[in-house]
């Protein structure tokens, strides 16, 4: 019997009402191993009439009853991070060190939302005026949804549920239709934590559903994080719904080589942060700008490098690099390496004849060297195994090829220069900046997000961004006012 994969509505499973479903694959074997029941509006109207009754109760839960059950839930995840990252790597294909290191992050934004009662904290001015006082709180916002992709099937969810619920709020999950059952495990976490019900709710489904959220009354805000058409999508329609929206989306991500960098630290770096979860992540490096005479030897480096990758099931701890989500995502991006070429762009390294398994959606490392700004390899977000050079000849250049580009999530510099990474860290229009570091994914306690076609709304994910998001400000002045020198004053009250 195939397995069916549930939404969590009050703190239990329940099945879909929609009759609709998708399949769910194992992608190193290319087998389906479950179905998921996607959510109809029905399913829609069920999970946020639980989430918004249950916010009532959690907003008058004290700070210290919260941050209980959030210490409570880091235990638990931590105890249960093997598990977790073994459901992880069964639906998405990512090695299992890779899975395993998607749950440490996110466990740290557990970690970071514990100190809810010091994050919450407000301000407040003595004798503003005679005896008046003002304060400022920040409230919770009520009922508020997360919608997923799924490439962080754990790491992602947790950058933004552990804040929503640190501050008082009850959070729907959307997690991703192809790589969903992780988001049950979370829920079962959160119950033995002692989340109350309906405080935290998995509803599994596709466009349906979160065009269901998008307009739906009693949802106060959404944080999205996927491709840059659905963030588009999604910020311009829930934002026209009154909602708060923080929307993430796709990215390019540039790694700088200037002609001083350490050269194996450098190709190390790109070979890692480029075929790192076969490329299938937001920060990937997809494209490496070298200036003047370092590209010949960095691109030897990197291509001596890709032979001893070992390429296979993630499950097995020896594998390096695993397969792509899907049959359809791994045609598409052997199609990019297909019009690289071409367009003219030489392929240093072909990823189509690796000796891959045959099993599964697999698909060997590409390199392609010579590319320029105008090809669809370098304009699109492939989202795969396939690394780009550019090549410029100063830093002026390149520079320019960086900052031109839609995209803005994170970029790199390698040098051994100080003053130039400075330089760099002060000109480029990127949100996360790496100094010698590939992968610049900011600590829980900073904010993550990109700019321009990255990012649509003003706020980043987590950390202190994060709890602006989940909550609003309120500011109260107060006076309690002797009552022997009341009097009348239609004036406009002043300070001083
Ligand atoms: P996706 O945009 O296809 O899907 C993301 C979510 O949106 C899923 O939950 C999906 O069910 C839903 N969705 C898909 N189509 C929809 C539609 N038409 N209307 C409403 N909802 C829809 O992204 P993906 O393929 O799951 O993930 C990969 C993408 O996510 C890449 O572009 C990657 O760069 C991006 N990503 C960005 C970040 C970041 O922090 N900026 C992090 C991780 C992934």
């Amino acid at each position: 019997m195939t397995t069916r994969i549930n939404h969590w509505i009050s703190g239990a499973e329940k099945p879909s009402t929609s009759g609709r479903t998708s399949a769910v694959f194992n992608p190193a074997t290319g087998q389906p191993t479950a179905e998921v029941g996607l959510a109809g509006l029905e399913d829609v109207d069920a999970a946020v009439a639980s989430a918004h009754e249950a916010a009532r109760d959690w907003r008058t839960t004290s700070l210290s009853r919260r941050s209980a059950v959030l210490f409570a839930f880091r235990e638990l995840l931590h105890n249960h991070s093997n598990d977790l990252a073994a459901v992880v790597t069964a639906e998405h294909g990512k090695v299992l060190d890779d899975a395993a290191g998607e749950v440490a992050r996110g466990l740290e934004n557990v970690e970071f939302a514990t100190g809810a009662p010091h994050l919450l904290k407000g301000g407040f001015s003595e004798q503003v005026s005679g005896g008046v006082d003002v304060y400022s709180i920040r409230q919770p916002l009520g009922v508020v949804a997360g919608i997923t992709p799924f490439n962080f099937p754990v790491m992602v969810p947790l950058w933004m549920c552990a804040n929503a619920i640190a501050c008082g709020n009850s959070f729907i999950l959307k997690p991703s239709e192809k790589d969903p059952s992780a988001s049950l495990f979370l829920a079962r976490l959160w119950k033995q934590a002692g989340l109350p019900d309906g405080v935290f709710t998995v509803l599994q489904g596709d466009k349906v559903a979160v065009d269901g959220l998008l307009v739906h009354p009693d949802v106060a805000a959404l944080s999205f994080v996927g491709s840059t058409p659905i963030a588009k999508h999604i910020y311009e329609t829930g934002t026209s719904h009154g909602k708060r929206v923080q929307a993430l989306g796709g990215a390019k991500n540039h790694m700088l080589v200037l002609p001083d960098a350490d050269l194996d630290l450098a190709a190390d770096a790109a070979v890692s942060a480029a075929y790192g979860a076969a490329g299938e992540r937001c920060m990937a490096i997809s494209v490496v700008v070298t200036v003047g005479d370092v590209a010949d030897p960095l691109v030897e480096a990197i291509a001596a490098r890709l032979p001893k990758l070992r390429i296979g099931n993630g499950a097995d701890p020896d594998t390096d690099m695993g397969p792509l989500i899907s049959s359809e995502h791994r045609d598409r991006v052997v199609g990019y390496i297909g019009s690289g070429a071409e367009a003219g762009a030489s392929v240093v390294v072909d990823g189509r004849d690796e000796d891959v398994p045959a099993e599964g959606f697999f698909l060997g490392t590409t390199l392609l060297d010579r590319v320029t700004p105008e090809m669809s390899v370098y304009t699109d977000e492939i989202f795969g195994p396939v690394l780009c050079v550019v090549r410029t000849d100063t830093y002026d250049e390149a520079l320019k090829v960086i900052n031109s580009n839609r995209y803005a999530n994170g970029t790199a510099i390698f040098t051994r220069d100080g003053g130039a990474a400075r330089q760099f860290q002060f000109d480029v229009e990127v949100g996360m900046v790496g100094i010698n570091v590939p992968i610049p994914v900011p600590v829980a306690y900073y904010s993550f997000g990109g700019w321009k076609s990255s990012l649509f709304g003003d706020t980043h994910m987590y950390g202190p961004e994060g709890v602006n998001f989940y909550t609003r400000g309120k500011v109260v002045t107060s006076r309690w006012p002797d009552p022997g020198s009341s009097q009348v004053d239609l004036g406009f009250p002043r300070t001083r």
